[in-house]
């Protein structure tokens, strides 16, 4: 029973390879452990393998740890592991295998009933002022065309699963064949969705099918309290506490449906000026709820402000540090890498180490209505020169828009041209991977950390 797998295992820390399963003592040292043990790790869902996630190991033939990260990345990859990400970039590496897609993020609704202050899309306005502004909110067949591509594509490059986000270009609940779209998604294709949305305009047909076929549910907050919900949403019909009622209604679908150790449902707010106090009560909140996670993030900082001006108090980087102490296998929290301002640039600091190649436009390219696009920072997105095709219906047409000639073509002056990146912490840890595999002569395994 599920129960039992997760009420007896140890408090001990483990190592989850794809064919084996390892414990890993304090001192780093690694150790095999008792079969009771394996069959508990094993029987984990890929939820539970993902909450659990305390990072990853790359080992050579020795033994030895080559290199370790102990930051979980739930709330970036899942449903996909750190460590298939890092193999991934291995076996690139290694044996030249070509690289499929293993992710793609959906922008396919322009328009919104919010007007969040920071918003990057400007709720759709900047694509309507570009010339990328087409095929969006399609018909359903000509959207399950771009998946079957897409799924065809991976499949003849070993991978059988690719995450499909769904963010929209504004409110994505907006879409009317969102909830067929995610069913037949998951069915067809075997693309389970992970879905960003406030959540205002949700459904009961869009959350069944999100709870019967989804991975993941993102709720965003613009505001975690009433006074701040409403002043950074300029929303006037839609408010915090209908949003946290909204959470509830989730969960309880989840429990009802059978769900709970497969679909993972969080939350993401924005550090904001006036929030010093209130974080630890927010998470508090959606912990008791039933909620599996929070991510709290930086935003970019807003055009004609300087993000140094901008210090977290001390006050905040208390309340963020009590947020963290909720963390336990049932909740997860990530905060941002540093607690030093409330904005951020995405800037690539140090070029010397970034790759070459941007990784992440060839594995997790951005679907913005009917075209491809590398990534989804705006001013790179929204220019046609960044885009690698623009799906008309045909047959085989991924394969074109992904030929090497054309990948050389569109990505020729990324990342040299990129002074931020969206996907910098892929596009390092796959050039990290690369650069390790490179060293090393023999074979490397890889393990996701697992605590027990
Ligand atoms: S910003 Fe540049 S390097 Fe980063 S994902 Fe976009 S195209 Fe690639």
């Amino acid at each position: 029973m599920p129960e039992k797998i997760t009420d007896t295992l140890q408090t001990q820390t483990y190592l989850l390879g794809v064919n084996d399963i390892k414990g890993l003592m304090a001192d780093g040292s690694i150790h095999d452990v008792a079969n009771e043990e394996v069959e508990m790790v094993r029987g984990l869902t890929r939820k539970e393998v993902a909450m659990r996630s305390a990072g990853l190991v790359v080992v050579d033939t020795n033994g030895n740890i080559l290199y370790r990260t102990d930051k979980s990345h739930l709330q970036h990859f899942f449903p996909i592991l750190s460590r298939d990400f890092a193999m991934l970039a291995y076996e690139y590496a290694k044996f030249g295998r070509p690289l499929p897609i293993i992710s793609v993020d959906s922008h396919d609704v322009i328009g919104c009933d919010f007007r969040c202050a920071n918003c990057l899309s400007g709720a759709g306005l900047l694509v309507t002022k570009t010339n990328v502004n087409n095929g969006f909110e399609p018909p359903l067949e000509k959207y399950l065309h771009i998946l079957s591509e897409i799924a065809e594509y991976s499949k003849k490059r070993g991978v059988d699963s690719v995450r499909f986000e769904q963010s929209g270009d504004g409110n994505p609940d907006m879409y009317e064949h969102r909830a067929a779209l995610i069913r037949e998604a998951r069915k067809r294709f075997n693309m389970p969705t992970v879905y960003v949305t406030t959540g205002s305009l949700l459904n009961e047909d869009i959350m069944t099918a999100l709870i019967d076929y989804g991975a993941f549910i993102r709720i965003s907050f613009p505001g975690i309290d009433k006074q701040t919900y409403e002043r950074y949403s300029a929303n006037t019909g839609y408010t915090f506490d209908d949003s946290i009622e909204r959470l509830k209604t989730l969960v309880k679908m989840r429990k009802e449906r059978g769900r709970e150790r497969e679909v993972l449902i969080g939350a993401r707010i924005a550090l904001r000026p006036e929030e010093e106090q209130l974080y630890y009560g927010f998470g508090k909140l959606i912990k008791d709820i039933g909620i599996d996670c929070v991510q709290a993030v930086k935003i970019l900082v807003p055009a004609g402000l300087k993000y140094n001006d901008f210090k977290l108090t001390p006050t905040a980087i208390e309340q963020l540090q009590k947020l963290k102490g909720l963390s336990n296998k049932d909740f997860n929290v990530g905060l941002p890498n540093t607690l030093d301002y409330i904005y951020y640039e995405r800037a690539i600091e140090d070029r010397s180490n970034f790759s070459k190649i941007c990784y992440s436009s060839r594995i997790e390219p951005v679907l913005t209505g009917s075209g491809i696009f590398v990534c989804t920072k705006s001013d790179v997105m929204y220019k046609t020169k960044y885009r690698f095709g623009n799906f008309e219906g045909e047959k085989g047409e991924l394969e074109k828009f992904y030929s090497p000639q054309n990948v050389a073509q569109v990505t020729k002056d990324v990342p040299s041209s990129c002074k931020t990146c969206p996907s910098i912490l892929d596009n390092l840890l796959f050039e990290k991977i690369i650069t390790l595999t490179k060293k090393s002569a023999g074979p490397l395994s890889f393990y996701e950390i697992v605590n027990g």
